[in-house]
């Protein structure tokens, strides 16, 4: 750790980069300190750094290994488990200003990009070429391809085109030290040496800085056919699930459970069904008659497992407003007060209990959780609505939450699908991953950062590692 004091530290990366790259001003620097996370406490950084090109990150990491200065990549911010939030003097590094989409090879389906690209940007550009780009978080107006990246990001899609894992091909990473490293490559195939790609994908910030990535890009499917069905208990929505993903691949598969339906309908009026105990939405891309009579088929198996209504449609306008219900989910808990937005995932074949397990989880902690998620991955938003004024409230919100995490993983499920462990998931890594495969973890993390200056304290709890520790604000 250095033993330059923070002006002396500033002045010393001030000569090493543009003026317009680092800002001090503490007004400034506050704003990018956290992420979207209700509870995880974040730290005061000394200054924030937004660098242009790879070459003004390797001086950033250069420095930082020097000095022992911890580093904190971020994108957008919108991260829900504190992992860009800042330690105690921090180098905040934000990839916003590296926002160029650099290349679109309309033959190999590739695109290439900086990390602070914006999803939609990617997707609106390449639709100009008839091409998609899968991955659809629904933050993807706002987080960035490295966010999305460095979280592994999931979606609406995933059930049948996977998570961003599935679509990055290559990576450009500034290590540790400063040094750019090349993962993967431009072809479909190819497996020479270890999948570093892998390994960085996900890592949040804590392995590496990304600086450009190659993406798989495919055609763009046609408009999809949809279908909602509203169950009156969860056993049966759960029994539906299972029946539509062990025949088929529906393009999406999402399910709102009671307390979010009731959330929706109480804000916006769409005659939803407020007797009923789970809705479910489908959809198909397979086009023409063939999404049709899968949407058909799908609705069959809703009805046999005993769904109260059931409604499909291929009309491009109808659909969107069917599917406008589940958009809405969160930001209509989010007006019943605080939240707090899980991310677990159970098997498939689990759902149901796994929902019945939350609704007692709720019962007992004295919270309201309304969930809502993406059932046909099995990866499921329970969101616990509390009062952030009241202790009481707050402690039992996070007993709540804690009690969710460990129920998905004696389910035989996953603490994290999709959003990662950040600050808000390190007490439960061991339970999912035991303590072997944790102090694998370790030995990875001292491999590409022995300093600890990458993101220290997200992911692994390791004090050894950390030159800086995040602290109540
Ligand atoms: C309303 C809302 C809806 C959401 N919906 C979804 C969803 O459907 N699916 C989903 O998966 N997530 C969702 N999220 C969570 C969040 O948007 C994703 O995790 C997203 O991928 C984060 O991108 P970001 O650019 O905001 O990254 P940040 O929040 O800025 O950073 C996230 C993590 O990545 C690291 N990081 C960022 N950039 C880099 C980089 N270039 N190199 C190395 N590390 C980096 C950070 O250190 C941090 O650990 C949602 C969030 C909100 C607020």
């Amino acid at each position: 750790v250095t033993e330059l004091d923070s002006a002396a530290l500033l002045d010393k990366l001030a000569a090493e980069l543009p003026d317009s790259v680092l800002v001090a001003d503490p007004a400034v620097v506050a704003g990018f300190s956290r992420d979207q996370a209700a509870l995880p406490a974040s730290g005061v950084p000394l200054a924030l750094v937004r660098p242009t090109e790879t070459a003004q990150v390797q001086t950033v990491m250069r420095f930082a290994t020097q000095h022992g200065v911890p580093v904190v990549a971020r994108g957008a911010g919108s991260g829900l488990t504190g992992g860009a939030n800042a330690v105690d003097g921090c180098l905040v590094l934000s990839l916003v200003e590296m926002n160029a989409i650099l290349d679109i090879d309309t033959q190999s389906m590739l695109a290439t990009v900086q990390p602070g690209v914006i999803t939609a940007d990617l997707a609106a550009a390449v639709a100009e070429h008839g091409l998609w780009y899968p991955p659809d978080p629904a933050s993807y107006e706002f987080s960035t391809l490295g966010g999305n990246v460095a979280t592994n990001a999931g979606g609406l899609c995933c059930v049948k085109y996977g998570v961003t894992r599935d679509w990055v091909l290559g990576l450009e990473v500034v290590m540790a030290d400063g040094e750019a490293v090349r993962t993967g490559r431009r072809t479909v195939k190819g497996v020479a040496g270890y999948d570093l790609t892998s390994l960085f994908v996900g890592s949040e910030g804590t392995l590496g800085i990304i600086t450009e990535a190659t993406l798989r890009l495919r055609p763009a499917p046609g408009p999809a056919a949809t279908l909602a069905a509203f169950f009156p208990s969860l056993v049966s929505a759960g029994r539906a699930v299972t029946g539509i993903v062990t025949s088929g691949v529906p393009s999406v598969l999402e399910l709102m459970d009671r307390t979010t339906v009731r959330a929706v309908e109480e804000w916006k009026r769409m005659d939803l069904d407020l007797d009923a105990a789970a809705l479910l939405f489908a959809c198909s891309d397979l086009g023409g008659d063939a999404g049709r009579a899968h949407v058909a088929q799908m609705a069959r198996q809703c009805q046999e497992a005993g769904a109260s209504l059931v409604v499909e449609t291929d009309d491009p306008l109808e659909a969107r407003e069917l599917l406008a219900a589940r958009r809405l989910a969160f930001p209509a808990l989010e007006r019943l007060g605080s939240v707090l937005l899980d991310d677990v995932g159970v098997p498939v074949g689990r759902i149901a209990g796994f929902l019945e397990e939350i609704e007692l989880v709720a019962k007992e902690r004295g919270v309201l959780i309304g969930t809502f998620g993406h059932a046909g991955d099995g990866n499921m938003h329970p969101t616990i609505v509390f009062d952030p004024d009241d202790p009481s409230s707050r402690a039992r919100a996070q007993a709540a939450f804690e009690d969710i995490a460990r129920g998905a993983v004696r389910a035989g499920g996953t603490i994290t699908g999709e959003h990662g462990v950040g600050l808000v998931k390190l007490d439960y890594l061991e339970s999912e991953i035991g303590s072997a495969a944790l102090g694998v973890h370790a030995l990875v993390k001292r491999a590409f950062d022995p300093l600890g200056v990458l993101n220290p304290g997200k992911v692994l709890r390791d004090a050894t590692t950390s030159p800086g520790v995040p602290h109540s604000t």
